[in-house]
């Protein structure tokens, strides 16, 4: 089996950003992705804070003109669910759905996955009006009454596109300060349509065989409320996809893992790049940074070891 200069898990702005830097490098690599290419981008509405576009660009827009470069440059992306990740020897062996590689070095970029409230309710009606994702599930709730849970960038992106579906939004956060940027917040405000429940904590996602309501407690009063919706989408964070690491290098409590300035982890020749890595903000800059840093070093590290 030909042994590849390196492995990319992960075709997300991450991911992608490798895959340019190491193939104009001339390195062989292959990218292995389970679900489409762009990862949290892709299900972005819009983006406005990525340089070079002046105005907003689609979320899948532009996930596929990243993969239109990456594939420009003859990097193939692969389609499967990695299973497994092993270090033998000098080389590393990937295992997943019809899929084995072998590589010298590898790149993980495999990112987050929305996390749970952890309320009751919640995941029993997962599918049935719970939902992580307002543009993969928004039109199944046309014309009806929706909530959106949390104060950050996801949240508020989420109830500006919902907005524009919905009979009715009503966007319900902790605290009465947002943590997402004032721009988005303003607009919101602006637009009018969208109500806002602020100190109010989630309790309980409460219907039979789908979504009836969601039982709410207002922090200040400590009184609950059962807030009539067909619909919830919850947007509190993400957290990492990095069980297929554990222990092959070291990761703090919470799964993300722990690099150097290079991007390399604690195991000689595993790089990783964007949500994946412990690290003070998660945007889309700062993920194809990091897969740029990532590729360089793997670069350095095939030079020095050959
Ligand atoms: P986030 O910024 O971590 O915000 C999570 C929100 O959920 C916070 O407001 C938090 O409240 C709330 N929350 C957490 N646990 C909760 C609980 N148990 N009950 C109720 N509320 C809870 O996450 P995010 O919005 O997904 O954003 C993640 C990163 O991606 C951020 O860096 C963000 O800027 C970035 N992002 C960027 C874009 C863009 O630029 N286009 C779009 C989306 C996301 P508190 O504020 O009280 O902690």
């Amino acid at each position: 089996m030909q042994i590849l200069d390196s492995i990319i898990i992960g075709a997300g702005p991450a991911g992608m950003t490798a895959g340019i830097y190491l193939a104009r490098s001339g390195r062989s690599c292959v990218i292995v992705e389970a679900g489409v290419a762009g990862g949290q981008v892709f299900i972005n509405h819009l983006v406005e804070n990525y340089p070079g576009f002046p105005e907003p660009i689609k979320g899948s827009e532009l996930a596929e003109l990243m993969e239109k470069q990456v594939r420009r440059l003859g990097v193939e992306i692969k389609n499967s669910l990695v299973t497994s990740i092993n270090k033998e020897k000098d080389h590393f062996l990937v295992k997943g759905y019809n899929l084995e590689l072998k590589s010298r070095t590898l790149i993980y970029a495999a990112g987050s996955k929305p996390r749970p409230l952890g309320i009751p309710g919640e995941e029993r009606l997962f599918g049935s009006g719970v939902s992580y994702c307002s543009t993969c599930d928004g039109m199944f709730f046309k014309g009806k009454d929706v909530v959106v849970i949390g104060g950050g960038n996801s949240a508020l992106h989420g109830a500006e596109y919902l907005e524009k579906i919905c009979s009715s939004v009503s966007l319900v956060h902790r605290r009465d300060e947002f943590r997402g940027d004032l721009m988005l917040v303003e607009r919101l405000k602006g637009s009018g349509r969208v109500k806002m429940l602020l100190s109010y904590e989630p309790l309980e996602v409460l219907g039979d065989k789908k979504v009836d309501s969601l039982r709410l407690k207002d922090v200040k009063t400590g009184k609950t409320l059962d807030l009539k919706c067909d619909g919830v989408f919850i947007y509190v964070g993400y957290q990492p996809q990095s069980e297929l690491l554990k222990g092959l290098c070291d990761m703090d409590d919470y799964g993300y893992v722990l690099t150097d300035n290079s991007m390399s982890s604690s195991l000689k020749g595993l790089y990783c790049a964007g949500d994946i890595v412990k690290k003070a903000h998660r945007q889309m800059v700062t993920a194809t940074s990091d897969g740029c840093i990532a590729a360089l070093g793997v670069n350095e590290y095939l030079n020095k070891n050959k």
